[in-house]
């Protein structure tokens, strides 16, 4: 028989062990586990906490025994334990739906395929120099769980991917974004667009006519499945094409035009830190929810030229000899490298590569023949990439390891040309993930820089 109050924690990560602490906090029974081995801290903490957990195996009988299941986004619904607690009928929910039960805060959600990290740092950049009192939460720092623990906050920005919708049942957003929505993950989706799609746009679920939703009106994906959901919140659209007002667009002068709350904010993208078409994007949207929560224009402004992305998003790393080099290490889709490539302004060596996740390459074609002059291709099978490529670029070779790419690269180029590592494919075949590859990237660009200088 099920415990009628306990609540189990399934994944002892960062999320995982917030919820935790918050059922602790909160005098609700609990019990973590987790199938890996837990990091020290995180498992320190719990004991100190005298939190019941195990780890390294997940213990049927307990965890059956569940009221309510917390689930880790990382485990897919077709985890054996999964299935079975959903047979029984136990309510499974995300650390981002238990953490929202606990705050009177108003929350900003963030989705879309890509650049949920960087809009959401940004908003959470742009209410902050407004003089906001907010926290951030989701995917990034500290779990939101963890931090309504003392709910001291007045806004959360949440970062949220799809795998922490779908576990989303109750939460009203105050303000959602929904930047783009392009194929990615669909293993977890049983290949199904759609379903992806659809998980995304739960995003909008609970939230009410006086919320206000801002969505990206290019994307294919969203601009169809609005023309038959319209939203119930009142929608912002974006747009790089038109002027849409209520909305906020990029004009052809390179300015960043927002118009909605009785506000209204103009400056040029030039001005700002971050370069491309997609972050224009992702700048417009920050500035809408800005102009949603009342900050004023000046510190709008202030808060843009201020910014500095996270690293591994087109993050420049160093010069050699007048070849410019830059990591995008995070673009482990086709679509956000559609954008870096977008965004270059001058010839490139392009580095890519790793664990191909089924692209289809189509998108980038155009671009790649047009900007691309050699192909570096970095993983530990380069077929797929290399055939796809071979007719398209004038140049191509492989390599296995990361050093050798950054001077391959380098032989390659000459003074004011680009090397770009943006490898539309996931790091795990040689690198223990995007981080990892991002850094030893920089690294290896750095000793280049240091020998030279
Ligand atoms: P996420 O958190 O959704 O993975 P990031 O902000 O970490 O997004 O960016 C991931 C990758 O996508 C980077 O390579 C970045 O340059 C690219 N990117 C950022 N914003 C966008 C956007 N709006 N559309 C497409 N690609 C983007």
């Amino acid at each position: 028989m099920a415990d009628t109050s306990l609540l189990v924690i399934l994944g002892g990560g960062e999320s995982g062990v917030g919820a935790a602490l918050l059922a602790k906090a909160k005098g609700i029974p609990v019990f973590l586990s987790d199938r890996s081995i837990l990091l020290d801290h995180y498992r320190l903490l719990l004991q100190q906490e005298g939190i019941d957990f195990e780890e390294g195996l997940h213990t049927e009988e307990r965890i059956l025994q569940a009221a309510e299941v917390v689930k880790s986004p990382g485990i897919p619904m077709k985890a054996p334990i999964i299935r079975k607690l959903v047979e029984r009928g136990v309510p499974i929910i995300s650390e981002i739906e238990l953490a929202a039960r606990y705050t009177k805060a108003r929350l900003i959600g963030i989705t879309g395929s890509n650049g949920k990290t960087t809009t959401t740092m940004l908003v959470y950049h742009l209410l902050k120099t407004g003089g906001l009192n907010v926290g951030l939460g989701g995917n990034i720092g500290d779990s939101f769980a963890r931090q309504v623990i003392d709910d001291t906050f007045d806004y959360y920005v949440l970062e949220l991917s799809s795998f922490q919708l779908d576990d989303m049942h109750r939460t009203r957003l105050n303000v959602a974004i929904l930047l783009n929505i392009t194929p990615d993950h669909l293993d977890r989706y049983e290949y199904q667009f759609q379903k992806y799609v659809d998980s995304k746009f739960r995003i909008l679920q609970n939230m009410q006519p006086d919320d206000t939703f801002i969505y990206f009106q290019e994307n294919p994906a969203i601009l169809s499945t609005l023309s038959h959901r319209p939203p119930i919140p009142r929608g912002l659209p974006i747009s790089l094409k038109s002027t849409p007002e209520p909305g906020a667009y990029l004009d052809a002068d390179g300015q960043l035009n927002a118009v909605s709350n009785g506000q209204t904010f103009r400056m040029a993208q030039a001005d700002t830190p971050l370069q491309g078409r997609h972050n224009a994007v992702n700048m417009l949207s920050a500035i809408l929810t800005a102009q949603a929560m009342d900050v004023a224009p000046e510190r709008i402004r202030l808060g843009l030229s201020t910014f500095r992305n996270a690293a591994h998003r087109l993050e420049p790393v160093g010069e050699v000899r007048g070849v410019r080099f830059v990591n995008d290490s995070k673009a482990t889709n086709v679509d956000s490298v559609f954008y870096a490539l977008e965004s270059m302004t001058t010839p490139v060596i392009w580095i890519a590569g790793g664990l191909d996740k089924g692209n289809d390459y189509s998108q980038i074609d155009g671009l790649v023949r047009q900007k691309v002059k050699a192909l570096v291709a970095l993983g530990k099978d380069n077929s797929q990439l290399i055939r796809y490529f071979e007719d398209k670029v004038p140049y191509i070779t492989e390599t296995q390891d990361v050093r050798e790419a950054v001077s391959l690269s380098l032989d390659l180029s000459q003074a004011g040309e680009t090397v770009l590592l943006s490898p539309a494919c996931a790091s795990f075949d040689l690198f223990r993930n995007y981080e990892d590859r991002g850094d030893q990237f920089r690294q290896a660009v750095q000793r280049w820089v240091s020998e030279l200088s």
